[in-house]
């Protein structure tokens, strides 16, 4: 099964993935694993092009596009992969939709994790993190000090409400052409609001396979 999954910084979307991958048994990709595995190899073709993360630029479509279409064929990924971060630009989701078509498969699912302003600023101004192993936590859990590195734990400075909000609105204008997209195609799409800061990953994860069960994918 192909998914593709959508969300804000924040949304919990990284963690869905995982959940689902472990249900599923098939591999949960951001573009960012691919990217260290390829700079892992120095005898791989895309060593070479992707020297521009080193220098701090933005990897191109094309060779994102590239990248993608490997690990498509990675037998490791044969039963389907669930991306996590791509695609992000119109680009990118015509060349997903190309690579899929040439290995005889089609996109399957996409998965929309909407959050709203007020559970992202609550999730992220409550965010703390160990300097030492980087363990992420949360103000709520009335934890100061990292359990396994018994060192005060910090907030990274670019969780402030400014920086979230931007990053927020950044996010909304890049990814309202792909949703426009997917919605129009024939794509299975499923929409996930999630609207009280104290909802767990659990139930967001049991609302995700309800609807993959409704939709006779899993
Ligand atoms: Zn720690």
């Amino acid at each position: 099964m192909y998914i593709v999954l959508l969300g804000p910084p924040g949304s919990g979307k990284g963690t869905q993935g995982q959940m689902l991958s472990k249900k599923l048994a098939i591999p949960h990709l951001s573009t960012g694993d691919l990217f260290r595995e390829i700079l892992d190899n120095d005898k791989h073709e895309l060593y070479k092009p992707l020297q521009v993360i080193k220098e701090g630029k933005l990897v191109s479509d094309d060779i994102v596009n590239k990248v993608v279409a490997g690990s498509l064929r990675d037998p490791r990924n044969k039963d389907g992969i669930i991306f996590d971060g791509y695609p992000r630009t119109m680009a990118q989701a015509r060349a997903l939709d190309q690579e899929l078509e040439s290995i005889g498969k089609t996109l399957d699912v996409v998965i929309d994790i909407h959050v709203t302003k007020e559970v992202l600023l609550g999730r992220l101004l409550g965010r703390r993190s160990c300097p030492n192993c980087k363990r992420i936590f949360h103000v709520s859990q009335g934890i100061s000090e990292c359990p396994d590195c018994k060192v005060a734990l910090i907030q990274r400075a670019d969780d402030n409400e400014e920086t979230i909000l931007d990053r927020f609105e950044e996010y909304q204008s890049k990814t309202a052409p792909l949703q426009e997209y997917y919605r129009q195609g024939r794509v299975n799409y499923i929409d996930i609001k999630v609207v009280e800061s104290a909802r767990t990953a659990d139930s967001v994860q049991q609302e995700v396979w309800d609807r993959l069960l409704e939709l006779g994918l899993v």
